[in-house]
């Protein structure tokens, strides 16, 4: 490790709450590692290849603005999951499709019963129909919504895929490339759920997210959402008094709720973040509505406190209809929000691999951090799965004012195209990690594949 690295990641570590500061120690990277990167650098193709990313970043970025100006609302990906396609076929993979789901998906095939690597980035953005996506540039900052998340990821794994085909360079294991939809918070990852329900033999996955290159994120926060409905018969509040309230019977769910002492470790949380309901001030509430969101960096924890926030919602509608010797008021629960917790080992492979990789190429690593992303959903698999962002700088992410600045922008690209031979294997020069004993997947019964 540098002493920049080193003071880099302890100015993370003194940031990070205590509990996280043990998986924050980072482990020796292993020799084995580092001498697959030798062998693979000293290579010619992987030399030219990498000058070739070089030299391609003013095209890289004509790309990315290309893909931004195809919207992508949420749950209207298609235009862009078409866009996509096109470019996946041109880049050497005519065989690529769309999915059931609008995933688009192409398979680079490898040598040998290899590893299976998804590479992936999100097609779909935060902001609804009729945004203007058009990029506007202004002192040096490339301005438009979208542009860094996820314009920039797609226009990488494009990048990358170029790279190995014109290089002919051929892998032991096999390349998924993927760009998924319903990444954002709406969509609730269905995109990739839908991937790892249908290919079933996957065995690491990288997600191409964002800008800030460094950053690897190894731990997914998981996130459970709710609406629970309070009904009841409503009613004068004067001439029908002794009727039970679905308002009063909220009030009690409440109540309940913020009563409730969550695990310190995992970090698990909540809150009723929406409350809504009645008609009027003199009327007994017919219906009242709230907004749950419960999060945990652990499943089991996330999944025991869910219970007794279920739980809290039943006993405030038996209390209320106990208090009016009743049986009108009834509560009904919908799940609005499903994205499951998980983490990467920091000793796993693609872990260490990732580590090694970005000084080969003149970068370093900033953070290893926790974040929600399609990686989510392997992880929480057992999956090996990080997710990466690019080289370049960038702002205002989810926002009207999001910009980019291609600074370097090569640099990300280069930084996936070694790692993922590094994980997949190049015929001939070096054999992948050993794939994972936890492949093919583990049923892990429902959950993160809601029906
Ligand atoms: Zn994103």
């Amino acid at each position: 490790m540098t002493p920049i690295l080193r003071l880099l990641l302890a100015t993370v570590l003194m940031a990070a709450p205590p509990a996280a500061m043990a998986q924050m120690e980072l482990p020796p990277i292993p020799p084995s590692v580092e001498d697959s990167y030798s062998k693979l650098t000293a290579r010619s193709e992987v030399a030219e290849a990498l000058a070739a990313i070089k030299g391609a970043g003013v095209r890289m970025f004509e790309e990315q603005v290309r893909i931004n100006e195809v919207p992508a609302p949420p749950f209207k990906e298609q235009l862009r999951a078409e866009y996509f396609l096109k470019k996946m076929r041109e880049a050497g993979l005519p065989g690529a499709y769309i999915d059931k789901e609008g995933n688009v998906i192409g398979v680079r095939a490898g040598t040998a019963k290899g590893p299976r690597l998804v590479v992936s980035a999100h097609l779909d953005t935060v902001f609804p129909e009729g945004t203007d996506v058009k990029v506007r540039e202004k002192d040096g900052r490339y301005y438009a919504p979208g542009i860094g998340d996820d314009a920039l990821g797609l226009t990488n794994l494009l990048t990358v895929l170029e790279a190995l085909n014109k290089s002919n360079i051929k892998t032991v294991g096999d390349i998924i490339f993927v760009g998924t939809v319903g990444e954002e918070e709406l969509g609730d990852l269905r995109g990739v759920k839908a991937l790892f329900r249908d290919i079933k033999d996957i065995d690491g996955f990288i997600s191409l997210d964002g800008v800030g290159l460094g950053r690897i994120v190894h731990h997914a926060t998981g996130s459970h959402r709710y609406l629970a409905t309070f009904k009841g018969p409503g009613g004068h509040s004067f001439s029908a008094f002794g009727l039970p309230s679905a308002i009063h019977a909220m009030g009690r769910a409440v109540a309940k709720i913020g009563d409730l002492v969550p695990p310190a470790e995992p970090k698990t949380t909540f809150t009723v973040g929406t409350v809504a309901g009645g008609t009027s001030v003199n009327a007994i509430a017919a219906t009242s509505t709230i907004g749950i969101d419960i999060r945990s960096n652990g499943n089991a924890a996330l999944l025991e406190f869910e219970k007794k926030v279920l739980a809290a919602l039943q006993d405030a509608v038996n209390e209320e209809n106990a208090r009016w010797k009743s049986d009108k008021i009834s509560v009904e629960i919908k799940q609005v929000g499903d994205r499951p917790a998980g983490v990467t080992p920091i000793d796993t492979p693609i872990i260490q691999a990732a580590r090694a990789a970005m000084p080969r190429v003149g970068a370093q690593v900033r953070s290893i951090t926790a974040s929600s992303t399609d990686s989510n959903l392997p992880m929480s698999l057992g999956i090996p799965a990080i997710t990466l962002s690019s080289s370049g700088t960038g702002g205002g992410s989810h926002s009207p004012g999001e910009w980019y600045s291609p600074v370097n922008n090569h640099v990300g690209a280069q930084n996936v195209f070694l790692l993922t031979l590094a994980l997949t294997g190049m015929e001939g020069v070096t054999a992948p990690p050993a794939r994972q004993a936890s492949s093919p997947i583990k049923d892990t019964g429902n959950h993160g594949h809601p029906a």
